[in-house]
């Protein structure tokens, strides 16, 4: 060999800490490297396969499309190779070694948070081929790339810290990796335990596998059969397969169609949604085919970017063979087609509420924020998908969710409007002043609790021919006053009050008025026009600037002691009333959840404490 081309290289510091953990695991499912290997072998025979539609140039042509395993008890040795694309000698030194790869690092904080434990999902990170170092003391790959003038090389590595690459003649075209094992993973070097691996994780790989000459695994497109030819454990195990996954899907959707196109899919919720946590953007994760053949991998295009968690396959007859990824984004057939399969899998998803709630709760607790992303955004599905929100609300447990529908039904025949209102939790929202009067009237009151939520029911308007109005919000158009509150005090009184408050306040407020929806509150503050509160919450934490809330209208509840007193208070010490009259409106802006400065409050309740305990 020619050693002026032999290069020793660090791995990248993510990739060594990785690899670190990887080599030091006791963990009992490493048998996963081998599904790891296969996966990799596969994509490099699908990219050789879409790659041969439209070019003649390849390396060996006619070799056939096949990974091939052999086995060497005495050796302790398990080779496996395939003949897909491989790799340039650039590609190499990339792919496995020196570019961080995002899913090394969100790999290692999942693998710290989870104890250590769910090492098998290497491959959902992007980083599978270093399961091999979980079994193998050394692992030596040989490559050659489709393309003519590539030149074959080797990768060499212990796993500790560097890796060497050199050059290899005389290769066929793909790619060769031979693991030595461990003394404690002697078990790997063994057709019978190899064979129940394959059978176990890697039944769907749509090419021939062979363990020591002999084909393992029957290939099948599971989603162009009918489903009653299927079994569950069929399912499962390609959703294994296709999600790279280790648990069962939380749904399956199974779904041929002639018209207007001819489409067959299938289609799976994962157990669990990793973006939540905080571990980057999912990619999408459903494979395009046409009549068997993939045409692309987790494709871009074929499902909207707020079904990116969805896992699966879509096939369709209609797809031209050798559609370029340029052509599918702005082919209309493409957007048909994801129409189709999108209308059709909400549609399914509202099925699934009705059909096993418990189920659909879990699947909203765990994927409501890509809902929500399309119904913010995306108007072509958003009638459907607002159907599919999930609310608490005055009217269920804690805890427990309610639809829009479900609110409308519940409603009374003079109950114009359905009513929401944003808060942190339940308890900030029921403890607040804006649910007084829907409780005295017994009306029903959605809590949103996100800003997302707010966003979309403003937007949408209306849902059922019924408006849909922030409870906080300044014209509610309830049915008829509060009881309690009428004629408390004489009405020159209450004016004189108010436009004293008015003068007290100033620019702060922009009117005093009486309220018709406090009971037990003395003040609430409303923003004007259509504005909800929760909306000058969110303009508050942009802006970040505390003295720049908007003025207010502030709504007095006549009938509370306070307010009584207040009116009184103004005679006899104007001094003291204007210090109340200050801290009500402060109260009423924090009982709002607005921020305010603390410390001229603090300063003014220490006044107040003081001519309190004067008595
Ligand atoms: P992933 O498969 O998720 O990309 P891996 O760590 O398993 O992550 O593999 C890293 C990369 O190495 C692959 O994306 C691919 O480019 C390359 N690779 C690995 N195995 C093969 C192979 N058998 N043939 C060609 N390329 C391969
Ligand atoms: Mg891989």
């Amino acid at each position: 060999m020619n050693s002026t081309c032999q290069q020793t290289m660090e791995f990248q510091a993510e990739i060594k800490q990785l690899l670190d953990i990887v080599i030091n695991s006791l963990y009992t499912d490493r048998e996963i490297f081998l599904r790891e290997l296969i996966s990799n072998a596969a994509d490099a025979l699908e990219k050789l396969r879409y790659i041969k539609l439209s070019n003649d140039k390849i390396i060996d042509k006619d070799l056939p499309l096949e990974i091939s395993i052999e086995l060497d008890e005495e050796e302790n040795k398990l080779t496996i190779f395939d003949t897909g694309i491989g790799m340039t000698r650039e590609e190499l030194v990339e792919n496995l070694g020196t570019i961080a790869h995002s899913g090394s690092k969100a790999f290692l904080r999942h693998l710290a948070e989870s104890g250590g434990k769910d090492i098998n999902l290497i491959g959902q990170f992007g980083v599978g081929f270093y399961s091999a170092f979980m079994v193998a003391k050394k692992v030596v790959l040989v490559t050659r790339s489709y393309q003519p003038e590539a030149e074959g090389c080797r990768w060499v590595s212990e796993g500790t810290g560097s890796f060497t690459v050199s050059e290899e003649k005389e290769l066929h075209r793909g790619t060769k990796i031979t693991l030595y094992l461990k003394d404690d993973a002697k078990e790997f070097s063994k057709a019978e335990n190899i064979k129940r691996i394959i059978k176990q994780y890697s039944s769907f790989v749509p090419f021939p596998i062979k363990v020591n000459g002999e084909k393992v695994n029957t290939i099948q497109a599971i989603w162009t059969k009918s489903k009653n030819e299927v079994t569950e454990e069929q399912y499962e195990e390609f959703y294994k397969y296709i999600a790279n996954s280790y648990d069962k899907p939380l749904f399956r959707m199974h779904f041929t169609t002639d018209a207007p196109l001819s489409i067959k899919a299938l289609l799976f919720v994962p157990n669990d949604n990793y973006e939540r946590f905080g571990f980057g953007r999912m990619e999408p994760g459903v494979n395009l085919y046409c009549k068997k053949v993939l045409i692309q991998q987790q494709s871009e295009d074929i499902l909207p970017q707020w079904l990116r968690f969805v896992r699966g396959v879509v096939d369709s007859d209609e797809l031209p063979l050798n559609i370029s990824r340029e052509n599918m984004q702005d082919s209309a057939l493409v957007s048909k087609i994801r129409r189709v399969i999108t209308k059709r899998f909400v549609k399914f998803l509202n099925e699934q509420a009705q059909k096993e709630p418990e189920k659909y709760r879990e699947f909203w607790e765990k994927f409501s924020m890509f809902i929500k992303e399309g119904a913010a955004a995306d108007y072509t599905y958003r009638d459907e998908l607002i159907k599919l929100l999930r609310f608490e609300s005055s009217k269920t447990d804690p805890g427990k969710l309610t639809s829009l529908k479900e609110y409308v039904e519940r409603m009374k025949d003079d109950q114009k409007a359905i009513y929401y209102i944003n808060g942190p939790s339940r308890k900030a929202i029921e403890s607040g002043p804006y649910l007084e009067v829907f409780r005295q009237k017994d009306i029903e009151v959605l809590y949103t609790q996100e800003a997302v939520d707010d966003y979309i029911l403003s937007h949408l308007g209306e849902f059922e021919g019924k408006k849909l109005i922030s409870a906080d919000q300044e014209n509610l158009e309830l049915t008829d006053d509060l009881q309690k509150n009428k004629e408390t005090q004489p009405e020159e009184k209450i004016k004189a009050l108010s436009e004293w408050l008015k003068k007290t306040l100033g620019d702060k407020v922009s009117e005093v008025k009486v309220s018709k929806r406090l009971v037990d509150s003395p003040a609430v503050i409303i923003s004007p026009g259509h504005t909800s509160i929760s909306m000058e919450r969110m303009m508050q934490l942009v802006n970040k600037d505390l003295n720049k809330i908007s003025p207010k209208i502030l709504e007095i509840n006549p009938g509370h002691i306070i307010i009584k007193r207040l009116a009184d208070l103004i005679e006899s010490d104007e001094g003291l009333a204007k210090m109340a009259a200050e801290q009500i409106f402060d109260n009423a802006l924090l009982s709002a959840g607005l921020v305010i400065d603390p410390r001229d409050m603090i300063h003014r309740m220490y006044q107040i404490l003081e001519k309190a305990l004067e008595k």
